[in-house]
């Protein structure tokens, strides 16, 4: 997975919500700190502004009392009129040095000794300077009860303090008042909390909406991350995180798993006949199928195109292949009217075990191994698997600038005439000259290059070499043999494909007799039409055209009806091995038979000892190719051998 993309489904898959309801806790804590605070200080500014203003009041009814006391007016008709006139005072008494009250003007009367109590000692004694002190008992101090049981109907707080005043050295005067706090003086306070809380509900309530925005989001992304958009059901992403997690949890259960890769072969050629959205309905069926075998803790997931992959837990292993038997039979339905066919790639996940991308990876190795046309196989991984898939990666990024260098070398195989035993002609191979792997035959490039499809470009360069070689020794007046060139059957799907060799002929201007075209009898499976045309085309510009192999894999007598071919090659794995009873000696000796009659002529290839030259010589094989005679040799080794005089 490339980097970018890893952050971005990380970034999707690690979207935190707690953040919002971080923000959301933080918001009410500030709110409800910032809002009491505000709340109290505005009530005790209030309450402050109050007691301020009876202070006030206070030193005028103090005032008053001295100068009625000195006009020598009575205490009751003193306190009377101060009472009058100021109406926060509840009542005024004159209390002796014991505590008692001797005069007293209203219904509280104080009770000194409490007083004493709570300001502290009030040493009356001291304080002649006719200032008073200030005895105020804080009303803020005082506790919630106190003051709401002094609540009456629209009042929202009140408080009572005494005023101690001495007015000789055996009396004090003390006043009650109250301190009272009514609905409408809190309006504004209320107001501005209301606003304040207006504004925490508002920044709580984004809050909110932002969580909940986020985890739709989230679950929208995921959805997303998470569906293959072929079978609308899970997707790779969601199979690695999955299978991650069950073996994270597999700690406590201690199950066997194994990763499995279920592959549709010839996906595209169904597409192809029956179009792409029938077959996407096919993937979601046989995914829908493959969710039916699951068992629990398990997992299933379409990975790529025709590509399944699943973690299933077994007990033995045999009882696993038994059970993706029945899976792959089961598949099979999906489509009845199609025969479909199924890769199974099996890797047994051990205890210590790598991410689940790389043993993914491994199952898909197993896929490249299985070969595209062979019936349904189970195949488990095996680390040679890895060289192989390491092998054909060097191979791939290697051979563009192999071609460029030229590190592709002809080699030449003589053939020669079975009764003279006289180098009579040769073949072209290839061989690799790798700069770091050094010497490398073509059975370990040629398929990787059949089928990636490089073999074309290959070709191409090994017919333009030949021509280039026999340009050259025609103009040194050699005395030249045909050569054959291997034309791999991925060239017959091209149309033009005669006309194309041709034109890389003719670049050297050689007569195109000089050149014998190999083709292998898979290349007669394929497009027939095709082929047919090419090679009668091919014939008609002058090359021999010959059937390489003939004999191997499944032959087809037809295609020597059908074709009008030149030379005929039986293949080497009829001279290998034993033949006691003279089989493969009566087949070759047909072999030879028919192709007389048919006018071609016959190459025996893989030809090892002498007895075998003999027994071809007594059949009249018209060549022998083999390393009785020669193997193949670089081109100047050839030269010697089939130019002596010119060689000296
Ligand atoms: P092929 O075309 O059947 O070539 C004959 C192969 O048999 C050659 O293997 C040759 O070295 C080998 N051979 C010849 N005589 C004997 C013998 O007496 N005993 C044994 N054991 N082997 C013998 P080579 O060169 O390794 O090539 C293998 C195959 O690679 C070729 O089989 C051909 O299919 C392919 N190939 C080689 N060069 C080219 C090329 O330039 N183009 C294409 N398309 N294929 C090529
Ligand atoms: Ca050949
Ligand atoms: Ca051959």
């Amino acid at each position: 997975m490339s980097k970018s993309k890893d952050k971005k489904i990380n970034k999707i898959k690690n979207r935190k919500i707690w953040p919002f309801v971080v923000s959301i806790v933080v918001s009410i804590l500030i709110f409800a700190v910032i809002g009491v605070g505000l709340l109290e200080a505005s009530f005790s500014n209030l309450v402050m502004s109050k007691i301020q203003a009876l202070n006030q009041a206070i030193q005028e009814v103090d005032e008053s009392y001295h100068e009625c006391m000195q006009n020598g007016e009575d205490f009751q008709s003193i306190a009377r009129n101060i009472y009058k006139f100021t109406p926060d005072v509840q009542s005024i008494c004159v209390v002796d040095e014991k505590g008692q009250v001797v005069q007293q003007y209203g219904e509280f009367e104080p009770d000194f000794e409490t007083l004493q109590e709570q300001v502290g000692v009030i040493d009356l004694s001291e304080n002649g300077d006719g200032q008073g002190d200030q005895l105020w008992l804080d009303p803020m101090e005082m506790g919630l009860m106190e003051r709401t049981s002094l609540v009456d109907d629209g009042e929202v707080y009140g408080a009572y303090c005494w005023y101690v005043r001495p007015l000789s050295e055996s009396a004090n005067l003390c006043i009650r008042v109250m301190i009272v706090v009514y609905q409408y003086e809190l309006a504004s306070i209320v107001m501005m909390v209301l606003l304040f809380f207006a504004i925490m509900v508002l920044v709580i309530g984004w809050n909110i909406f932002m969580i909940v925005r986020a985890v739709r989001q989230r679950c929208r992304e995921k959805d997303i991350l998470y569906t293959s958009t072929v079978t609308g059901g899970n997707n790779i992403q969601y199979f690695k995180d999955q299978a991650e997690k069950l073996l994270k949890e597999n700690h406590r259960n201690r199950f066997n798993y194994a990763m499995i890769s279920v592959r549709l072969e010839k996906y595209h050629n169904f597409c192809s006949c029956y179009g792409i959205k029938e077959g996407e309905e096919l993937m979601e069926n046989l995914f829908q199928e493959l969710q039916r075998h699951l068992q629990n803790k398990e997992v299933a997931a379409h990975a790529a195109k025709a590509d399944f992959a699943l973690m299933l837990k077994y007990g033995e292993a045999d009882n696993l292949r038994y059970r993706l038997e029945r899976m792959v039979s089961d598949l099979k339905e999906a489509h009845p009217t199609q025969k479909l066919n199924f890769g199974v790639g099996i890797y047994w996940i051990p205890q210590k075990h790598e991410d689940v991308g790389t043993m993914y990876n491994y199952v898909e190795v197993v896929q490249e191994t299985i070969p595209e046309d062979l019936e349904d196989h189970i195949c488990c991984f095996e680390e040679s698997m890895l060289d192989k898939q390491r092998w054909i990666r060097k191979v791939e990024d290697d051979m563009e600038s192999a071609l460029a260098n030229r590190e592709f070398q002809v080699y030449l195989q003589p053939k020669y005439s079975t009764r003279e035993e006289k180098l009579s002609g040769a073949e072209a191979l290839v061989r690799w000259i790798h700069p770091t792997e050094g010497f490398i035959p073509p059975n370990k490039f040629i398929p990787i290059f059949e089928q990636n499809g490089f073999i074309l470009q290959l070709d191409d360069y090994m017919i333009t070499e030949i021509a280039r070689l026999r340009a050259k020794w025609l103009y040194e007046g050699k005395k030249i043999v045909p050569i054959s060139v291997n034309v791999s059957r991925a060239h017959f799907t091209k149309v033009d494909l005669a006309e194309h060799i041709c034109k890389l002929v003719d670049q050297y201007n050689v007569p195109h007799d000089m050149i014998e075209l190999e083709l292998t009898e898979s290349a007669f499976f394929d497009d027939k039409d095709i082929l047919i045309n090419t090679v009668k085309r091919l014939k008609s510009y002058g090359f021999d055209i010959s059937m390489d192999d003939f004999g191997a894999g499944y032959s087809s007598l037809n295609s020597l009806r059908e074709l009008p071919l030149d030379v005929l090659k039986l293949d080497a794995e009829f001279f290998r091995g034993e033949d006691e009873e003279g089989r493969g000696d009566l087949i070759v000796g047909e072999a030879i038979t028919l192709a007389k009659k048919l006018d071609m002529r016959i190459v025996a290839e893989g030809i090892e000892t002498r007895k075998q030259v003999d027994a071809l010589a007594e059949k009249n094989c018209d060549l022998i190719q083999g390393y009785y005679f020669a193997k193949p040799m670089p081109v100047e080794e050839f030269e010697k051998l089939a130019f002596p005089q010119e060689a000296k």
